[in-house]
């Protein structure tokens, strides 16, 4: 895929990125590599662990059994009525880089348990923010919540800001430094609507996930769908996939419709605790943990 905007060329950290609600996630560069060679592999973002802390720590993503909770969401499977669907695109060709990147081998998403445990909740609020929008019950009871990235191998954030660089894509949307998703509390979601019992659809936004344009920054309008560019978007049963009558729509309900998806997911995450971030309406940020660098396998 090709980036939309002007080419920057600058490649920023997504922790030094401002929040929208919160500017306490900067971790420099320099930092992060003072840390990561202080660790020998692994790193922290709030504190420089001591020798002989690194293995321990090494060991937290075993110990919990819980932290890779999520799997990917088996193709052509029924996805259980309140099932949080799992759609790990870096593990897949379907993201920026056009290949799955390096760090994510399994096809799955891991999530700190903090996290992992409030996300069926967040799908709820989801629904209730609709509901108070104007979804009718049984149509808001049709949305799943779709996690797209969770925890991230450093390696695959080393790809990533490579790629960046030689694409020239950069200031504020592409981790190169440290980032919350290689804690496993950051994470990166969309919406869906069950069409039927096998199938979630992902809706439309407004933008792509990963599109570097200010079509992806929260209080901007979304961008129409453009179907021969956007649609279809299938795989393992997921696919973007409007409302039937979105075609009709105006420009300013489009718009709106937009809005009211995107803020009911921004208020379900806040109510959760999750802090959003301004210029990506899918990363969500659940504070700050332990680092580990190990590939998803
Ligand atoms: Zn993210």
């Amino acid at each position: 895929m090709k980036p939309e905007g002007p080419p920057m060329d600058e490649v920023t950290g997504e922790g030094a990125k401002k929040s929208d609600d919160d500017q306490s996630q900067g971790v420099s560069r320099r930092r992060f590599l003072e840390v990561a060679s202080a660790t020998a592999g692994v790193y922290a973002a709030d504190a420089v662990l001591k020798p002989g802390e690194a293995e321990a720590h090494r060991k937290c993503i075993d110990r919990d059994p819980r932290f890779r909770q999520l799997a990917a969401t088996r193709e052509g499977g029924r996805v259980r009525r309140n099932e949080v669907v799992v759609d790990p695109v870096y593990a897949t060709k379907r993201n920026f880089t056009g290949k799955p990147v390096p760090g994510y081998e399994a096809k799955e998403a891991w999530i700190h348990p903090d996290v992992a445990g409030k996300l069926e909740k967040v799908q709820t609020y989801v629904r209730n923010e609709l509901m108070r929008k104007g979804f009718n019950m049984e149509m808001a009871a049709k949305i799943h919540l779709i996690v797209k990235d969770g925890y991230r191998p450093h390696k695959a954030t080393e790809a990533m800001a490579g790629w960046a660089k030689e694409n020239r894509v950069g200031r504020g949307y592409i981790s190169r430094g440290i980032s919350g998703h290689n804690q496993g509390k950051t994470i990166d979601v969309a919406l869906g609507i069950r069409v039927n019992d096998d199938t979630i659809r992902e809706i439309w936004m407004g933008s792509r996930f990963d599109e570097f344009s200010h079509h992806s920054n929260h209080g901007q309008d979304g961008r129409k769908l453009d179907s021969r560019r956007d649609n279809p978007y299938s795989y393992q049963g997921l696919g973007y996939r409007t409302p039937r009558n979105y075609s009709t729509l105006t420009r300013s309900s489009r718009n709106a419709f937009h809005r009211n998806l995107r803020n009911a997911l921004k208020a379900a995450m806040r109510k959760a605790g999750g802090r959003s971030m301004k210029s990506e309406i899918w990363h969500y940020r659940f504070g700050a943990g332990q680092c580990f660098d190990r590939d998803i396998d």
